[in-house]
């Protein structure tokens, strides 16, 4: 492939008609730092047309794409110093593909995942100058993570002029947690300025608390506690759909080891790297995201789960066997904070699909009520404990894109509809 023309253009901004029509689709961007993940819905039905990204952003960019009502996948590699480069020439080039991917394609509205909204942002937000002000400002809060999902709102606010887009925060779901759970035992001034235990993962623990809520709404009103095990990896104790504690806080740093981060780590480790390996914030920030975790108790061999469970080298044992200790400990301290279990969830990539890791983790649980069924789990049914087990196991895929394009829509509509008036008034 060569490389991408970058315009600005205005896409589905200009056009007559209301722009509530069947034709017309929401999108849904996730920017993180090497990849801008995308999916296309119908704005009527919340049907999923097709799915995609790029990845390898800033070294070797590849783009994959899945149409769901055809099942035909495309995906194509750029050379070495060809491709987009940055998040905008990403998403014209998507921009670019969906245009003639899908004919006549009129974009209603965009929603963005936003990992951060601080204090002020507890719920999903119409995106405007302001709003993206607010979020640019909490960038020293998430500065991995934030200023790519900034990037990729600009980008196409800078698209779509004149179409809603709207921020939804990974942080939102856990904003209501109670005070113990919301802060350090540090000097109360810095609880107030905002160093508080905000939680990740909350789009998907929302999805899945609205999964729960329609296969199983008596556990769905009791204790649950999901795990959200994916290259970042938490876990959540929800009551009856509210977030009650989770394990990761200032930063999606905290509690389970991950791909490449280290989870919980003492923080005098982090006084003794700086006072006497001289390493510097940005050096130990390399550490704490990029080279612990998985890929650093493995010996550097992988962040990558599957590999880890291929591989015979001890280092790769004590990795998965580390993650599975770490999470059954924070399943005893979630049960503990919700006072009783009525179910767990495993989801993300892991959580999904990895049976080593859910049998493992849920071996010897029985004493907090749960009982694994080798067969379903091993089978990948959605249930996974036994009949008589009083804790419900249940393996479940979450859908973040889902639920950012539910809350685009619901507030996105009336933005939609007050622009069609004003066009039949004008
Ligand atoms: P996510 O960040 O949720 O997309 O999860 C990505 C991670 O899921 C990968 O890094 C893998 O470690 C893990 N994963 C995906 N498929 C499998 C599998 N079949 N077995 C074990 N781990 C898997």
């Amino acid at each position: 492939m060569t490389s991408v023309e970058v315009t600005d253009r205005v896409v589905g901004s200009s056009s007559a008609a209301p722009r509530t029509g069947g034709s017309e689709a929401l999108l849904t961007i996730n920017a993180g730092s090497s990849s801008i993940k995308f999916a296309l819905f119908d704005a009527d039905d919340l049907d999923r047309r097709l799915a995609g990204q790029i990845e390898g952003l800033g070294n070797a960019p590849s783009f994959r794409a899945h149409d769901l009502r055809s099942g035909r996948s495309e995906h194509n590699a750029w050379d070495a110093s060809y491709g987009p480069r940055t998040h905008r020439e990403a998403l014209s080039w998507i921009i670019d593909w969906l245009e003639g991917h899908e004919s006549g394609l009129q974009v209603a509205a965009v929603g963005h995942r936003v990992v951060h909204g601080g204090l002020h942002f507890t719920t999903p937000v119409l995106l405007d100058a302001h709003v993206v002000e607010q979020l640019a400002a909490l960038n020293a809060l998430a500065p991995l993570h934030q200023p790519h999902n900034l990037a990729g709102i600009t980008a196409a606010r800078d698209t779509f002029r004149d179409v809603p887009q709207v921020a939804c925060l990974d942080t939102g779901f856990h904003r209501a947690q109670p005070f113990v759970n919301d802060t350090f035992a540090l000097p109360r001034s810095l609880y107030d300025e905002g160093v508080r235990r905000y939680g990740f993962h909350g789009l998907s623990y929302e999805y899945i608390a609205g999964r729960l809520l329609d296969l199983y709404p008596l556990h769905a009103a009791g204790r649950v506690i999901v795990a959200h095990l994916g290259n970042g990896a938490s876990m959540c104790a929800v009551r009856d759909g509210q977030s009650v504690a989770s394990t990761m806080g200032f930063s999606a740093l905290d509690g389970l080891p991950m791909g490449t981060r280290c989870g919980q780590v003492d923080p005098g480790v982090l006084l003794y790297l700086m006072q006497n390996k001289a390493m510097d914030a940005e050096a130990i920030s390399n550490l704490l995201y990029r080279q612990s975790g998985l890929k650093g108790l493995s010996g550097g061999l992988s962040n990558d789960m599957r590999v880890l469970e291929a591989s015979e080298s001890r280092e790769a044992g004590d990795a998965i066997d580390y993650f599975v200790f770490r999470i059954k400990r924070e399943m005893g301290g979630l049960a503990a904070a919700l006072e009783g279990l009525d179910a767990v969830v495993f989801t993300g990539g892991i959580g999904e699909n990895s049976k080593l890791v859910r049998q493992r983790v849920l071996q010897g649980m029985e004493w907090l009520g749960i009982e694994l069924d080798d067969a379903r789990n091993r089978a990948g049914e959605v249930v996974i404990s036994t009949d008589r087990s009083r804790v419900l196991a249940l393996r479940l895929a979450t859908d973040e894109e889902a639920m950012i394009a539910r809350h685009t829509r619901r507030l996105a509509l009336p933005v939609l509809a007050g622009q069609a008036a004003d066009r039949a008034g004008s």
